[in-house]
């Protein structure tokens, strides 16, 4: 095949990804120095549309980078006013406490908002400096130079033939080349995998770990709203099938945020976390709150719950890893918005004082520092056990020694327990179908619960159809040969859109992947048991159309 020649562009900076992370780093690129070049691409039609976040917010990582967000109109419109947590029955509910749990856990001082109104915003804010923000433009490739540094990405390829040649209506893209290229994906983003590969980045530390979050936007009676309401729910209807548990936010407008999360290193492959997630809306008290209202949104986003000891080595030469695309979630919290603030800020920091001594493509070593010994660090060390422990004990024992965990952390800095560890990856996690016992999930009713690709209408997603397939398989016999008979091929449940079918054709079990169903939340990329899905970027502007997620 020809050379392809594409037009290059020259940057100090080159930031992928619109989320918090990336759009914090380019605001302190320029509040450092106005006469940088930094420029954000971002995959989704526009800024926002990819973002999912529940979101309790702290606001402690907007402070650090704009600290008078509220004079210039940051849309942080709710305080929390009650922070309620439940363990759930099936038939009943038993409230928590406030009182024993420790301080990191309270919410009062944090704002529901919707963080993609947030980037929305920020992303004004970071154009006022002078940033140069492209949506609509997904960056596919990774560009290296000579001395094997990361020296830019490869955005904007548009009109692939469907087998992923170039055809006469391809647009070839451009390069973007930078001092420094800052990856900001998010959770288990596609360069930042290359890049942990590549470098190797995760020598050392433990396995990263995730969980997949399903959330819609409610309109609620306005009699039944409560304005600044934070409730957390964990046990029914998981229970001892899995981990995770539920959000419910009162936002603004009536509107509540009605999310589920599921930990990805469940062993049952029957298990199903969308039906999980409907389910729970006829949980009496969350079906009391819904009743009468009508669902307005849905989407789903992995969410990185590895923390402290997962995080890779954030630098290689001439690329730092951002945000969660290096899994700065502190689970007990649900919160990884601020870390990620925070993280664009300190790469920004370390790349402008970098740049001022003329140095390039070499690691930002002092930005892995401020990340470890810093304000991140701190918040990630005092809960890194929780998640092992609930994976190791389960819920109950897990609640109680994670609190005594987290506050012998906060009051004297150390745990009985060292750093535990994860063990295995989510993938290796899932046991053999013959093994588990199927699950009979209720009908959804069309009204508390819906079927996934009805909800999936409610996300807008969209992808152009006559592009390859962005879901690649390795092998792509192996769904039906092997992952069929040992476990029920589980694509077909742990996909929150719907996107994986196994169908029958002339007889024969066939696998479907409908890649236009896709909301990039990566779950397959994580959870498949064979390791035969790899997600990689669609064109630029497809994906979901999220509202105020
Ligand atoms: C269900 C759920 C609930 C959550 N609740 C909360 C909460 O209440 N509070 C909280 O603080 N945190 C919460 N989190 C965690 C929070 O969402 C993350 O910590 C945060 O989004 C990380 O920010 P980020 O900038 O690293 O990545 P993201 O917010 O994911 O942003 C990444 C951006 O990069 C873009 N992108 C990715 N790859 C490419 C590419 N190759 N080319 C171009 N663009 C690309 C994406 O489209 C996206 O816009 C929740 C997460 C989930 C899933």
């Amino acid at each position: 095949m020809a050379e392809i020649e594409r037009e290059t562009m020259e940057y100090d900076v080159v930031i992928v990804g619109a989320g918090p992370a990336g759009l914090s780093a380019a605001i302190r690129l320029k509040q450092l120095d106005a006469d940088l070049e930094v420029v954000v691409l971002e995959k989704g039609s526009e800024v926002g549309a990819h973002i999912l976040s529940g979101a309790v917010l702290d606001p402690c990582g907007l402070d650090a980078l704009i600290p008078d967000w509220k004079e210039k109109g940051a849309p942080l419109n709710t305080e929390v006013k009650e922070d309620n947590f439940y363990m759930l029955g099936e038939a009943g509910e038993i409230r928590v406490p406030n009182l024993p749990m420790p301080p990191l856990m309270n919410n009062h001082g944090n704002y529901i908002v919707s963080m993609g109104n947030v980037c929305r915003w920020m992303a004004e804010q970071a154009e006022e400096l002078g940033v140069e923000i492209f949506p609509g433009m997904s960056c596919s490739e990774l560009v290296y130079g000579d001395k094997g540094e990361v020296k830019g990405v490869v955005a904007g390829v548009f009109g692939l033939e469907e087998d992923g040649s170039y055809g006469p209506n391809t647009e070839p893209g451009m390069e973007l080349h930078g001092k420094y290229v800052f990856l900001s994906e998010g959770v288990r983003g596609s360069l930042s995998k290359e890049v942990i590969a590549k470098y190797d980045l995760q020598a050392g530390k433990d396995v990263q770990k995730y969980g997949v979050g399903m959330k819609e936007i409610w309109e609620i009676d306005p009699a039944k709203h409560k304005e600044g309401t934070v409730t957390h729910t964990m046990g029914w209807p998981l229970n001892s099938n899995a981990g995770g548990g539920s959000f419910i936010y009162h936002l603004e407008n009536n509107q509540v945020y009605v999310g589920f999360v599921v930990h990805l290193n469940y062993k049952n492959p029957h298990l199903y976390p969308y039906m999980e997630f409907q389910r729970f809306k006829h949980h009496p008290m969350v079906a009391e709150l819904l009743k009468g209202g009508k669902r307005v949104a849905y989407g789903a986003r992995a969410i990185t719950e590895g923390g402290y000891q997962s995080m890779p080595k954030l630098v290689a030469p001439g690329v730092a890893l951002l945000g969660c695309s290096a899994g700065m979630v502190n689970v007990p919290r649900i919160k990884g918005n601020h870390n990620a603030m925070l993280s664009g800020k300190s790469a920004a920091e370390a790349a402008y004082a970098a740049i001022q001594t003329d140095r390039s493509g070499d690691e930002l070593s002092e930005y892995e520092t401020a990340v470890r010994d810093g304000d991140i660090g701190k918040d990630l060390k005092k809960v890194r056990n929780v998640k092992p422990m609930w994976s190791k004990w389960g819920l109950m024992p897990s609640l109680a020694l994670g609190g005594l965990d987290m506050w012998t952390n906060t009051l004297f800095g150390l745990s009985l327990f060292g750093t535990l560890k994860h063990g295995k990856n989510d993938a290796e996690s899932t046991e053999e179908a013959s093994k588990h016992k199927e699950i009979d999930y209720p009908k959804p009713d069309g009204v508390l619960s819906f079927d996934r690709l009805t909800n999936v209408s409610f996300a807008a997603t969209n992808h152009e159809e006559s592009q390859p397939c962005h879901l690649r398989l390795a092998d792509p016999n192996l769904p039906i040969s092997t992952n069929l008979p040992k476990f029920n091929e589980p694509a077909q449940r742990y996909c929150p859109a719907g996107v994986y079918e196994v169908v029958e054709k002339d007889g024969k079990p066939e696998f479907v992947v409908n890649f236009q169903n896709c909301v990039h939340c990566k779950t397959c990329d994580i959870k498949d048991p064979s390791q035969n899905i790899t997600w990689t970027t669609p064109q630029g502007g497809d994906g979901p159309n999220y509202p105020n997620m």
